[in-house]
């Protein structure tokens, strides 16, 4: 760990803290739920979800997963300059910018249009690229059409320099309890993989399935799954329940800046929003819609004090937040902001319920500045700050 010194400071501010113990259970167990005959590809894009990209990769990697997926191609590139050298996945349509240097870096790219196709032919013809053809399926977003799904296979097959490696698809309602439009997209990835396979194609990867899918076990004749929600310990959907062993890797937490009395009538925060009806005591927690709390839970949310609820006051502003306490606290002391609920704290899903949301953007958006704290057995063994100049 780089600066003791600092990760006590970081540690006395509002921070997030990402248990690697039980992402390593989750992935291992979502490996389990793959079965034997499927690889597990951990997708580690957006920074994995805010839980940090190089930790969560190496971690997944020695827990099970053997390939990794990321959205852009630079997040493909930093995971190899941190050291990386398992296969990686940039989903994604992309454009065609730039596929030379990510080829160059031994990512493995998407073709999902026939622009891409071309473009990865002409970087063919300079250097070896590995690729995946992405079916559109129904999702509607980009991918091949079947038709052009087979002529870009057989483009490919003639240049020796380009190694199909493997052909996905991805779900547009897989965590919707109606199961129709999966099964008609997985009817038709079946039908694409006949006749590539009857024309002598072979794949060394056919994957369909994200988390939902994995759950619900519409994987369909694939050998490797993309998981990323659920191996952060978060459900796809109020539909698909998370299978046993699975936590929520994410937990916020700040202190208690100052503690002071409101009196009868006083207003809280930008706006006054809130008014106290009788004398209360009442908290600042350093931590606002910039550290990725929504404003929308003004009023509205809760944080946990000495294990009791402490409800927001007032509007969340930028770096502050105003909670109700239930006594007069000693100052400094830990808040939870966010966590699994266990100790009666907001968990994402509160979070994304207050806010309209999905759990998925929540855990993104608390990366937006706040400091990383990863922990293992309980101790913090490493930390990471936003970076805001590079
Ligand atoms: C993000 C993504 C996934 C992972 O989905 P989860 O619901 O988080 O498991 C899988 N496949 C593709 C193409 C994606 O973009």
């Amino acid at each position: 760990m780089s600066d003791p010194d600092l990760l006590q400071i970081v540690q006395r501010e509002a921070h997030v803290r990402i248990d690697l113990d039980r992402y390593a259970i989750n992935i291992a167990t979502l490996k389990d739920l793959a079965g034997p005959d499927r690889d597990l590809m951990a997708v580690v894009k957006a920074d994995a979800y805010g839980h940090g990209a190089v930790m969560c990769a190496r971690t997944a990697l020695e827990n099970g997963a053997t390939y990794l997926a990321v959205a852009r191609k630079w997040e493909g590139i930093r995971l190899r300059e941190a050291g990386v050298t398992a296969p990686v996945l940039v989903l994604g349509g992309a454009n065609p910018a730039a596929l030379e240097i990510a080829a160059r870096h031994n990512l493995t790219l998407t073709v999902g249009s026939m622009s891409i196709a071309t473009a990865i032919e002409d970087v063919a013809s300079r250097q070896p690229v590995t690729v995946h053809l992405k079916l559109d399926t129904g999702l509607h977003r980009y991918g091949l059409q079947p038709d052009d799904a087979l002529s870009v296979a057989s483009r490919f097959k003639a240049n020796p320099n380009v190694n199909l490696e493997g052909i996905y698809a991805h779900f547009s309602s897989a965590d919707e309890i109606d199961c129709r439009p999966t099964e008609a997209q997985l009817g038709s990835a079946h039908d694409v993989l006949t006749s590539l396979e009857q024309q002598g194609f072979e794949f060394r990867y056919v994957h369909f399935s994200n988390s939902a899918a994995l759950l619900t076990g519409a994987t369909g004749q694939s050998n490797l799954v993309r998981t990323g929600i659920a191996s952060y310990g978060l459900r796809p959907s109020q539909d698909v329940p998370l299978p046993d062993g699975i936590r929520q890797v994410m937990s916020v937490h700040g202190q208690l800046s100052r503690v002071f009395m409101l009196s009868q009538g006083e207003g809280v925060s930008y706006g006054l929003t809130y008014l106290a009806t009788e004398a209360e005591p009442a908290g600042v927690v350093s931590i606002g819609y910039a550290d990725g709390l929504p404003r929308s839970l003004s009023n509205q949310g809760w944080f946990v004090v000495n294990g009791q609820r402490s409800p927001i006051r007032g509007r969340v502003c930028m770096d502050q937040t105003v909670i109700g306490l239930p006594g007069l606290e000693a100052e400094q002391i830990d808040v939870i902001i966010a966590g699994d609920g266990s100790g009666g704290e907001m968990t994402l899903d509160d979070i994304a319920t207050l806010d309209g949301t999905i759990n998925y953007e929540v855990a993104t958006r608390f990366a937006l500045r706040m400091p990383r704290v990863y922990v293992r057995d309980g101790v913090p063994v490493d930390f990471e700050l936003r970076s805001i100049t590079s």
